[in-house]
C-alpha cells in the first residue's frame, strides 16, 4: 500500500455525526431523512425482510418538490450549461421549476401516470433534467439510457422496463459531429407497439422524420401550464430504473426508490462535497450513468446548489477544454474519474499549467481505482496541493456515495488510492470466502452489513436475480463484487473487481496493485491486466499498456517496465508479456473491461458486448494475444 498521506482538509470537524450513526444507525438516517422536505413522516423508518428494505415506510415525499419547490431563491442559477459547440444557456431554480412543472402536465395530458415508465435518451443538455424531474413529479418512473448507447441496446431497455414514452433528440454532438438520436431511437422501437409517444427534443438540428407515435418537444408543451403540484409518493415508490455500466457482464436494471435514495444524496452531498451558497459544482458525469443521477442530477438540487453541466467529450475540440470550463465558470468543486484523469495526465502538465485554476477548493474521483500517482498528479497539478481529494468508491446499486473522506464533515489524512471510510451508518467489511472478517492487511472481498438508505429496491422485474447476484454468497449481507484491503488504519483501498482477481503461484492479486504498478513508470499512461491458465502457476499475468504521447516504443523500454513492476511489487507479480496497445477496451461509461482481455487470453466467449465503447480496442487485444500464442507455439 501507498504510505505517504496528505493532512489536507477544509476545516470541518464534526464528530457528533459519527457518533450518532455508530450508537443507533437506523435513528441516524431518521434523523438525515428529516433534513429534505416530506408531505407526511413516516411511521416506520426501516423495514428489513432480507434482501428486500423499505426506508421510512407510511411517508410520503416527492423527489421533484425537493428538487425545485423547497428552494425560495429562484434568481439562484441552478445550471450554467455548455454545449460541445459553445452554446450556453443559464438556467435559474424559478426557470427550472417553471420547465418542470409545463412537461410535467404535458406527460399527464399524454396519458403518463403513477409507475409507468419513460425512457430519456437524451444528450447532456438540461431537458434531460427537466424530463427527469417531470416523471418524478407526477410518479412515473425515468429509466435514462446513455445517449452513446446502439439501437439495440436501446430496444433491450425499452423493452425490459416496458416505457410507454420515450424522449430523445433531434440528434447530439459528440466530437464535432452530429450523432442522430432519433434516427436510433426510430430503428430501436420498430415493432415494439407499447411504445405510444415518442417526445424530440430540437437540439442539432439535423435531418429527422416524423411518425405517427412523434411529437417535437415544443408542441408537446405547447398547451401545458406550468402550475403541476408534485404527487405525494410513498417513500418507497421507485424513482428511476438504471441499468448498470456491464463492466462484469449483462447490465442489471438496478431499480431505486425515492425516501431512502434522496436521504442518501442529500447527506453525502453534503457531507463530501461540503458544499455552500457561493460555491460552482461541476461533475463531468454523463447522466446515463449513476453519478449523473445522483450527482448531477438530484445531489446537486436538492441541494440548492449551481452546477456546469457539460455536454460533450471532455477533450473536444482540445484536451485543454475541461481546464477551460474550469477557468471560465470559476468550477470550486471539480468530480470526475479515474480514466478522464489519465487521459489528461497523458497530454502533459503544461496544458493545465496554462489555465487559471485558482477557484478550485475540493476534487473528487469516481468509477475505478485511481492510481496513487494518478491521485498525486490531480492533487499537485490541477489542485496546486491546495484541495483536499476525495475518492468515493459506490456502485449503480448504492445509489450514493458508501466509501469516501468526507472533508465536509470531518478533516482526515488522505492516502493516495484509498478511498478512505465508510460513510456514517454505512457497515462496510472486508471477508474472506466463508465471510469471516480478514485481519488489518489482509485482501478479501468487500460486503455490506446492514441495509443503507440508498440501496437499490430490486432488479426490475426480477426479485430472483436481485437475490442471487448479491445476497447468495454471504448471508444476509450484500456482497458488492469487488476486491479490498482495509489497512491497519482502516482505511479501505480497492483492488479490483473479485472476478478480475489473478491468482499466481498461490497468491491473488488483485488487478488495480499491478496496474498502479504499471501507471507509475513515467512512460505509460493506462495500463490492463489478467490472467491467463497455466499449468504450473495456475494462471501468468498479461498486461497491456497505453504508452504516453511521444514515447517511443522499443524491447527495452517494455523490460524496463516489466522489471519495475517487479521490484515494485514482487517477483509473483511479473508479467509473463507485455503489450504496447492505443487504447484499452473500455465501457461507455470509460472504465477497463477486463473481462474482454480474459476472455480473448482464455479462448473463450466474449459475452455480452452491448456497452463497449470502441470495438477497435478488442481487435488490437486480440492480435497481441495471436501474437503470443504464436510465440508460445
Ligand atoms: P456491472 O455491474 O454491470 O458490471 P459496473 O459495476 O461497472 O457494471 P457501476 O455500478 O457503474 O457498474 O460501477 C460500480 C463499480 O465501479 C464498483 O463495483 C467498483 O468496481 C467500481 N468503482 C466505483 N468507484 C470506485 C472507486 N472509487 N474505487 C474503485 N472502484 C470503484
Ligand atoms: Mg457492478
Amino acid at each position: 500500500m501507498h504510505s505517504e498521506t496528505f493532512t489536507i482538509g477544509l476545516g470541518n470537524n464534526n464528530t457528533a455525526v459519527r457518533k450518532e450513526a455508530s450508537e443507533d444507525y437506523v435513528a441516524f438516517w431518521a434523523r438525515e431523512a428529516q433534513k429534505l422536505t416530506w408531505f407526511k413522516k413516516w411511521n416506520k423508518i426501516l423495514q428489513w425482510d432480507p434482501p428486500f428494505a423499505r426506508w421510512f415506510v407510511g411517508g410520503t415525499i416527492n423527489a421533484s418538490y425537493n428538487a425545485l419547490d423547497v428552494h425560495q431563491n429562484r434568481q439562484k442559477i441552478a445550471i450554467l450549461w455548455e454545449g460541445e459547440n459553445e452554446d450556453r444557456k443559464v438556467i435559474t431554480y424559478g426557470q427550472l421549476h417553471d420547465h418542470v412543472q409545463r412537461f410535467s402536465n404535458a406527460l399527464k395530458s399524454a396519458g403518463v401516470g403513477k409507475g409507468d415508465r419513460v425512457t430519456i435518451y437524451l444528450p447532456m443538455v438540461p431537458e434531460l433534467i427537466v424530463a427527469m424531474l417531470s416523471c418524478a413529479r407526477i410518479g412515473a418512473i425515468h429509466t435514462v439510457i446513455f445517449s452513446g448507447f446502439s439501437a439495440s441496446s436501446i430496444k433491450d431497455r425499452v423493452v425490459d422496463s416496458k416505457s410507454k414514452v420515450i424522449i430523445t433528440a433531434d440528434g447530439g454532438y459528440r466530437r464535432g459531429s452530429i450523432v442522430k438520436l432519433k434516427d436510433t431511437v426510430d430503428s430501436a422501437i420498430d415493432g415494439l407497439n407499447f411504445v405510444e409517444k415518442v417526445v424530440v427534443l430540437k437540439r442539432a438540428g439535423n435531418q429527422i422524420t416524423l411518425g405517427n407515435k412523434d411529437i417535437m418537444w415544443d408542441d408537446f408543451v405547447k398547451n401545458a401550464t406550468d402550475k403541476c403540484d408534485a404527487e405525494q409518493l410513498p417513500s418507497e415508490h421507485p424513482l428511476y430504473i438504471l441499468y448498470t455500466s456491464g463492466t462484469t457482464g449483462k447490465p442489471k436494471g438496478v431499480l431505486h426508490d425515492t425516501g431512502g435514495y434522496l436521504t442518501h444524496i442529500n447527506s453525502t452531498f453534503r457531507w463530501a462535497f461540503d458544499i455552500k451558497e457561493s460555491d460552482i459544482y461541476f461533475c463531468t458525469a454523463d447522466i446515463g450513468w449513476v453519478t449523473g443521477h445522483s450527482y448531477v442530477a438530484y445531489g446537486p438540487l436538492i441541494c440548492g446548489a449551481t452546477m456546469v453541466m457539460y455536454e460533450g467529450a471532455p477533450d473536444y475540440p482540445t484536451p485543454a477544454r475541461m481546464w477551460d470550463i474550469l477557468q471560465r465558470y470559476r468550477v470550486t468543486i471539480f468530480y470526475t474519474t479515474p480514466t478522464a484523469l489519465r487521459m489528461f495526465m497523458k497530454f502533459g502538465d503544461a496544458i493545465p499549467n496554462s489555465y487559471d485554476l485558482s477557484s478550485l477548493r475540493l476534487l473528487g474521483t469516481v468509477g475505478e481505482p485511481i492510481n496513487p500517482e494518478v491521485w498525486k498528479w490531480y492533487y499537485k497539478t490541477i489542485g496546486k496541493s491546495r484541495c483536499p481529494i476525495i475518492d468515493t468508491w459506490w456502485q449503480t446499486e448504492t445509489g450514493g456515495m458508501m466509501l469516501s473522506p468526507l472533508p465536509g464533515l470531518e478533516t482526515i489524512p488522505l492516502k493516495p488510492g484509498s478511498a478512505a471510510f465508510a460513510i456514517p451508518g454505512v457497515d462496510i467489511a472486508v471477508v474472506d470466502e466463508n465471510g469471516s472478517e480478514v485481519p488489518p492487511d489482509t485482501k478479501g472481498y468487500l460486503i455490506i452489513r446492514k441495509p443503507w438508505p440508498g440501496m437499490l429496491l430490486s432488479l426490475w422485474g426480477d426479485d430472483e436475480k436481485y437475490r442471487t447476484v448479491y445476497w447468495s454468497k454471504y448471508k444476509d449481507c450484500y456482497y458488492t463484487g469487488d476486491y479490498s484491503i482495509k489497512d491497519s488504519d482502516g482505511y479501505f483501498w480497492l483492488l479490483g473487481r473479485a472476478d478480475d482477481v489473478l491468482k499466481v503461484a498461490g497468491h491473488r492479486i488483485g488487478t488495480a496493485e499491478l496496474e498502479s504498478s504499471l501507471v507509475s513508470h513515467r512512460s505509460i499512461s493506462e495500463a490492463a491486466v489478467c490472467g491467463v491458465p497455466d499449468a504450473v502457476k495456475g494462471e501468468v499475468i498479461i498486461a497491456f499498456v497505453v504508452p504516453k504521447e511521444g514515447v517511443k516504443v522499443t524491447d527495452e523500454l517494455r523490460a524496463e517496465i516489466i522489471k519495475a513492476v517487479r521490484d515494485d511489487i514482487g517477483a509473483i507479480a511479473t508479467p509473463q508479456q507485455l503489450y504496447f496497445v492505443s487504447k484499452l477496451p473500455k465501457t461507455r461509461s470509460g472504465k477497463i473491461m477486463r473481462r474482454l482481455l480474459k476472455a480473448i487470453a482464455s479462448n473463450e466467449k466474449i459475452g455480452d458486448v452491448s456497452t463497449l465503447e470502441d470495438g477497435a480496442a478488442v481487435n488490437e487485444v486480440q492480435a497481441a494475444f495471436d501474437d503470443l500464442k504464436k510465440q508460445m507455439g
